[in-house]
């Protein structure tokens, strides 16, 4: 029979798990339910014994690795962790976030184990037996993988689960001594751009793509970058958005061409860019070309607004297009939403 571990972590506070960890505690409740296979829930944290009161409803045995080496990501105190945490629970198949902090060590202890990991699990089937799913070659074709060899570590992406949210109790927890190796690295903190200025936001329910035609020449025959960024910028601050790019505006940086500012590469969707999950998508200036829209993949109701009415979104790739000037289309969203809000 399996033996199914979740290994979750702490996020910034130290005492409660990442919306990712939670993520990964409902996949494992899941499986462990289909497969009548004992659960256990590992916890790194810096205060293990603050964070496990959350998952007292869950019922699965509660191991935890604390103290202060735990509070930071560092390959070597995390690895060491997850690797006690897969011996004292005995799993065959360990579910974990693919969040930063266990991307980085699940291949490494996977291999101390003579184990095998996968990376961007997005499902776990429903039959009896572990059957993993992951898109390949930019989300385009989704392959069912299935493994004898144990421990098998599933790396989960984010938004795949919902975050398990029981009501808070009395947790038992195990705790688990590690026996760290020599720790070389010293997380001295953070650097992260300023709050506000942050205009990636993987859990925003609504994503805002911004196209080249922005800094295109408009119809008046000249071009408005300063009035694109400040209606870009003015609907992300009324609604919390996450904002994408094609790839076609965040290159324009490098050649020399007018620029959105608060525009990079991490910000591009699609085949080069990254593929996000996002409730509502709504795309402005931008054709619908192929390599873009197979970034949308995970984005439920797609809408666009193009001046052209041969672009690719109105062939068939979008739930609605609004065949549109997006200046005055978002100024006037703009304004609705502030009357909203007052
Ligand atoms: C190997 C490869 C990989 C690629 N990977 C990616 C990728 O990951 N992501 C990506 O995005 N692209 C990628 N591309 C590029 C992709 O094929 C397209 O060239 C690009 O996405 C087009 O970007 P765009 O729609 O912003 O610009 P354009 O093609 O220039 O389109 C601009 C659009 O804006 C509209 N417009 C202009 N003014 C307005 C206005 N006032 N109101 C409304 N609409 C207006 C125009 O009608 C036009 O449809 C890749 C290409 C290749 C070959």
């Amino acid at each position: 029979m399996e033996k199914i571990l979740v290994l979750t972590h702490a996020d910034e506070s130290g005492s409660a798990l990442s919306k990712a960890s939670l993520e990964a505690v409902t996949a494992g409740l899941e499986l462990a339910a289909r497969l009548s296979a004992p659960l256990t829930i590992g916890i790194v944290a810096a205060d293990a014994v603050a964070a496990a009161p959350a998952l007292a409803s869950t019922g699965a045995r509660l191991l935890a690795v604390s103290g202060e080496a735990f509070a930071q990501a560092r390959y070597a105190s995390d690895a060491a962790a997850a690797e006690a945490l897969c011996r004292a629970a005995e799993a065959t198949i360990v579910l974990a976030p693919g969040t930063s902090r266990f991307t980085r060590v699940a291949a490494g202890v996977a291999h101390r184990l003579g184990g095998f990991a996968d990376t961007h699990i997005t499902a776990l089937g429903d039959s009896e037996t572990v059957d993993a799913s992951r898109w390949f070659y930019r989300q385009r074709i989704e392959a069912v993988i299935r493994r004898d060899t144990r421990p098998w570590f599933l790396l989960l992406d984010a938004g795949t689960h919902a975050a398990f949210a029981g009501a808070s109790g009395t947790a038992k927890v195990e705790e688990v001594a590690v026996q760290l190796p020599e720790l070389r690295t010293t997380v001295s903190g953070f650097r992260a751009p300023e709050q506000g200025q942050q205009t990636i936001r993987p859990d925003a329910k609504m994503l805002l793509v911004a196209g080249a035609g922005w800094t295109k020449k408009q119809p008046d025959g000249q071009i408005h970058v300063t009035e694109a960024a400040e209606l870009i910028l003015g609907f992300l601050h009324a609604t919390g958005a996450s904002l994408g790019s094609s790839k076609s505006l965040v290159d324009q940086g490098g050649e020399g061409e007018s620029v959105l500012p608060f525009l990079t590469h991490m910000n591009q969707i699609g085949q080069t860019g990254a593929t996000p999950r996002h409730a509502k998508g709504l795309s402005t200036c931008c054709h619908g070309e192929e390599p873009h829209v197979v970034g949308w993949r995970f984005i439920g109701d797609r809408r666009a607004i193009s001046l052209d009415p041969n672009c690719g979104w109105t062939r068939g790739k979008a739930d609605v297009v609004y065949v549109a000037d997006a200046f005055p289309v978002m100024a006037k969203v703009n304004a609705l939403l502030t009357t909203k809000a007052k």
